[in-house]
């Protein structure tokens, strides 16, 4: 069986300080919810915060991405290698990245080996835009990064790869995603994965559904045997995290 994963990227939210005292608040309830693998992913800066507060606990603290490079002249650079001197997990090509940093799903490639490299297990986000989607060309995008992205990676590496389906349009709108879409882009992701790696590490993968993930929603989502739990921003810098928790692990019992 997938252990289903409920995993919080802050992104751009709580410094040192706010970090501190956020996983304090939510640290023993979080800790008590069995069956579940706890990630939160805390801006770099408060990383070091986070695993101080996390520590002795089973909550896993990740970096929102990593170089490309390995070392040098790259001016505001944190490597693979560095990161994983503090934490476990990276997540890598985040929409925002792309956006924002155009990030190619060569350099998403490249990160991705690198993070593997390291000892970083890695949650690789993939997701279409909303024009791409009203063109009916969600499935060739996504298994397009998947297939780019996801190149020749070492057989014994695939057990830390995690892949979160995140419709761009789905991120921070308060708009997620159908149960049935996501269900059915995860499917396809699963059998790009199959193609790539053979039936039985696809079987293994664990695909995250991310995009308005809350509360109230995440239930219908865990419906589905093919949804292995979230991807959350927003939800994830609140109490609601610990509940989004709770209801993932329980709809795996
Ligand atoms: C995200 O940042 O990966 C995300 C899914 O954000 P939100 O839950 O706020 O839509």
């Amino acid at each position: 069986m997938r252990i289903p994963i409920a995993a919080g990227n802050w992104k751009l939210n709580y410094g040192p300080q706010q970090t501190a005292e956020f996983l304090q608040s939510i640290r023993s309830e979080l800790t008590e919810v069995q069956g579940v693998v706890n990630l939160v992913f805390p801006p770099y800066i408060s990383v070091p915060a986070a695993v101080q507060a996390l520590n002795g606990s089973n909550i896993y603290v990740g970096v929102q991405n990593v170089s490309e490079h390995t070392q040098g002249a790259f001016t505001g650079e944190v490597s693979a290698v560095m990161a994983a001197e503090l934490c476990s997990w990276t997540i890598i090509g985040h929409s925002e990245r792309r956006m924002y940093h155009h990030e190619t799903d060569e350099m998403t490639h490249s990160k991705i080996l690198r993070a593997l490299d390291a000892g970083l297990s890695c949650v690789v986000c993939v997701g279409e835009q909303l024009a791409q989607r009203e063109a009916d060309n969600s499935e060739a995008v996504v298994a397009g990064q998947i297939q780019r992205g996801l190149a020749s990676l070492p057989a014994e590496k695939l057990k830390d790869i995690v892949i979160a389906y995140e419709p761009v349009w789905a991120i921070g709108t308060g708009r997620a995603a159908s149960r049935d879409d996501a269900e059915s882009m995860a499917q396809m992701i699963r059998s790009v994965f199959a193609e790539m790696y053979g039936a039985s590490s696809a079987q293994d993968l664990r695909i995250l559904y991310g995009g308005s993930a809350t509360a109230a929603n995440i239930a219908a989502f865990m419906e589905s045997p093919e949804i292995d739990g979230a991807l959350v921003g927003g939800a994830s810098l609140k109490p609601e995290f610990v509940q989004i928790s709770r209801i993932i692990a329980e709809s795996r019992r």
